[in-house]
């Protein structure tokens, strides 16, 4: 048993080490221009990518999802709270993945776990990025398969641990666009190392949903069909300014998940009025294929500036912009530099990220102006001349 002494100690020490979080409380809804403790301030960190978190046509599909259908959804799926608004979306999510069906999640941790657990356990092995997002690294852990990491992006190590010989079921998982870096997989490398070496391949397209590929679909979905990734995942609170998650695959698959899947069996279905929110994101995401285009050429116009004025930027060509300062203090200081002029920047410090890679983690959105991005490149070019005039970070 810890006691109590044992928390406080875990507590003092994660300060110390300049670890310690603390939510910053916002008195707005989510946005570009959001309201934080009592100041207006500029948003570079949200994954609202497309800017439809707050929009007006989403929160009266909520009202009017709620007066159709209520509140809460009162039970699990295979009890009785499926609803038809549950069940559209989860048709709809298939179609824009180009799969035969999807089945729907309450989060993109539980669809993870969901993914990785109702497939492989004792005796199984799970090869991982070792950048993979917590809830896919948790669910193999969790699954009581032997877990396999592999460096980043490094598919010739992967190559190497496939290799060995192994009895059980194998399973290869990777994000799509990593969450803390911004780069993708490659997707079809990973195509090509699970069929040659007979492991299943699981990828997690949270940041991709909504922003890649053909129509939004993502990453994976048009262009890498069912039999490539047979397990897709993605989530509704990011670029779709919604809620929830999914499993997308053959109708098999799904069919599996609905009947094994503990994470979808033993939990509330998530409002129907919720599942409203994401069909209106979805029709928005196809009317309006300029939000996707926009979000680009900030992605570009961005990159260009930053690389111009030699600011440490990561290499990514999505809407997660990291700025690499390595150090936590450093991290700490330009976030907090840039909040005392109205510019909300997170620090992204271990364990979300190696030792010695703190980060800003600058997100871009559609419903940046130029304007406003100028704003935040002319804090950091500022930033990063008054340390190379060795001005104290006091
Ligand atoms: C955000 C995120 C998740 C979790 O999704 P939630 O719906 O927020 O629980 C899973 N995977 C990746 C890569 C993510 O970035």
């Amino acid at each position: 048993m810890p006691s109590l002494a044992d928390l406080k100690q875990a507590l003092d020490l994660r300060r110390e080490e300049q670890l310690w979080r603390k939510a910053p409380l916002l008195e707005s809804a989510q946005g570009v221009l959001i309201q934080l403790e009592g100041q207006e301030v500029i948003n570079f960190c949200s994954n609202d990518y497309l800017g439809l978190a707050a929009d007006p046509r989403l929160e009266e599909a909520l009202i009017q999802g709620a007066r159709r259908w209520g509140t809460g959804s009162g039970a699990s799926h295979q009890v009785c709270g499926h609803q038809s608004p549950h069940q559209q979306l989860e048709e709809e999510l298939a179609k824009l993945t180009g799969r035969q069906a999807a089945l729907t999640f309450s989060s993109g941790y539980l669809a993870n776990l969901a993914a990785v657990q109702t497939f492989v356990g004792r005796g199984d092995q799970v090869f991982q990025d070792r950048l993979n997002h917590a809830s896919l690294l948790d669910a193999g852990l969790a699954s009581g398969a032997a877990s396999r990491r592999f460096q980043h992006r490094d598919y010739q190590q992967l190559e190497g641990l496939l290799k060995a010989p192994t009895k059980g079921r194998r399973l290869l998982v990777s994000d799509g666009v990593f969450s803390m870096d911004g780069d993708q997989a490659d997707i079809q490398q990973l195509v090509t190392l699970a069929e040659k070496h007979q492991a299943w391949l699981l990828i997690d397209d949270a940041h991709g949903l909504g922003v890649l590929g053909e129509a939004g679909g993502g990453l994976v979905g048009q262009q890498f069909s069912s039999e490539q990734v047979p397990l897709l995942t993605g989530t509704l609170g990011k670029a779709l300014g919604s809620a929830g998650a999914f499993i997308a695959g053959d109708q098999l698959v799904i069919d599996y998940l609905r009947q094994f899947a503990r994470q979808y069996i033993y939990t509330t279905a998530q409002p129907a009025a919720q599942a409203c929110v994401t069909l209106r994101a979805l029709r928005v995401l196809q009317e309006e294929p300029e939000r996707r285009r926009q979000v680009f050429n900030n992605i570009a116009y961005f990159r260009d500036q930053a690389l111009a004025a030699g600011l440490p930027l990561m290499a990514s060509t999505t809407p997660i912009q990291p700025l690499l300062l390595e150090t936590n203090e450093r991290a700490l200081h330009w976030s907090q530099a840039l909040k005392a002029q109205g510019l909300l920047v997170m620090a992204i410090r271990p364990p979300t990220v190696p030792k010695g890679s703190a980060r800003l983690r600058i997100t871009l959105s559609a419903g940046h102006s130029r304007q406003q991005i100028d704003q935040l490149l002319e804090a950091l070019l500022a930033l990063q001349a008054s340390e190379s005039q060795g001005v104290s970070l006091g």
